[in-house]
């Protein structure tokens, strides 16, 4: 019997169980295919919203919690695994807004930096950071195996056995488990597990340029399409917003507006070629907040769930959260947003 189980291997379960497991309980995590394969490694690693004066006090809190526990976790990763998740405050441009009086007082409520180019009305935010993902989650599942994380992969969870407002036994097609916590974590297939759960899988398709190092150093913003350079030279352009299903494929069409957008943002970077070419399926929830609570109806179960656009930011936030709730500690920041109520309720 594991004290807890963790059912979805991205970067949320997986943050999740390290963070249980740091606590000192026995965690396991169940993943379909090999963690972290599906959207936070599609995800673009921008650790901030890429507007951030439009979300709600609570998701900023989140955020302003995650943002500041980032360089920690990346340092931790890689002194402990040798593996460097290139954390790096590379700064956020955002081009053609007119929102810089909306954006000026949130940064001052917030303490943020921000500065508004006189040239062209565009707004500098120095401080916003960036992480390589899919390196983040190579580091993180090593990191796991070393502090005692047991990690099943292509395990699938076909079933929650719930009895008597309990869940019995998690049934998978490797078999049965059983456990005093189980945390729901598997991003857009929630609803596959639990149907009352009102989340919708929300692809983004992303495409990669092999540019060269330094040839960009900060991340661009214009009408909510980014770039994003890393440190190898390789420029990442994202993303589409598309209720397509759990269809997770690529089209022409995508690639087509994403270079296009991109040659409007930076011209110039069409003399580098299109290297990679992806996409994920991003959990979106009704509220527009993720699911970090104890599910009202059903004892042991959790949920950690639904961070749409910004799951890869949220990721340590929402991890401790979800930790502190089921230790009963004090919660880092309010948890009551992030209640999830069933319509049975
Ligand atoms: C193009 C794109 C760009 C993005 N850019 C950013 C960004 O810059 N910054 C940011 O913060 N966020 C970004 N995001 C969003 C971010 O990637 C997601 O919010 C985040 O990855 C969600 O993590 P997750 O662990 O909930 O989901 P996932 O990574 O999808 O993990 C869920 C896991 O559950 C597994 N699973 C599903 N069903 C079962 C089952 N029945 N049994 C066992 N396992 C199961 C799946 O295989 C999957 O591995 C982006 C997303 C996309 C698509």
């Amino acid at each position: 019997m594991h004290d807890c189980i963790v059912i979805g291997g991205g970067l949320i379960g997986m943050m999740t169980a390290r963070e249980l497991c740091l606590a000192g309980y026995k965690a396991a995590v169940l993943e379909s295919k090999a963690v972290g394969s599906e959207c936070s490694w599609a995800g673009g690693g921008i650790l901030s919203p890429l507007y951030p004066w439009r979300e709600s006090d609570a998701l900023s809190e989140l955020t302003l919690w995650s943002q500041r526990s980032y360089p920690d976790l990346a340092g931790q990763l890689h002194d402990a695994t040798g593996i460097d998740p290139e954390w790096q405050r590379c700064g956020m441009k955002i081009l053609a807004t007119d929102e810089q009086d909306r954006a000026l007082v949130w940064a001052t409520n917030h303490n943020i930096p921000i500065e508004v180019s006189s040239s062209d009305d565009a707004l500098w935010l120095p401080d916003i950071a960036q992480i390589r993902n899919p390196v983040l989650i190579t580091a993180l599942r090593k990191y796991m195996e070393q502090i005692g994380v047991e990690i099943h992969e292509y395990t699938t969870v076909e079933r929650l056995r719930i009895c008597n407002h309990q869940v019995e036994a998690i049934e998978t097609t490797r078999g049965e488990f059983a456990s005093e916590v189980t945390v729901m974590a598997n991003g857009a297939w929630g609803a596959g597990l639990l149907p009352d759960l009102d989340i919708k899988p929300v692809r983004g398709q992303m495409i990669c340029y092999q540019g060269t190092p330094g040839y960009l150093r900060h991340i661009l913003l214009k009408n909510s399409i980014y770039i994003i350079p890393r440190r190898d030279g390789h420029i990442l352009v994202g993303s589409t917003v598309e209720e397509v299903g759990f269809d997770n494929g690529t089209t022409e069409a995508a690639k087509t507006s994403l270079t296009e957008a991109a040659e409007d943002i930076l011209p110039g970077i069409n003399q580098f070629p299109v290297v990679g070419h992806w996409s994920g399926l991003r959990p979106a929830t009704q509220t527009g907040l993720p699911y970090i609570c104890r599910h009202p109806e059903i004892n042991g179960l959790y949920l950690n769930i639904g961070h749409h656009r910004n799951g890869i930011l949220l990721a340590p936030g929402s991890a401790r959260l979800l930790a502190d709730i089921i230790l009963e500690r004090e919660t880092a920041v309010p948890s009551a947003p992030f209640q999830f109520q069933p319509e049975s309720i």
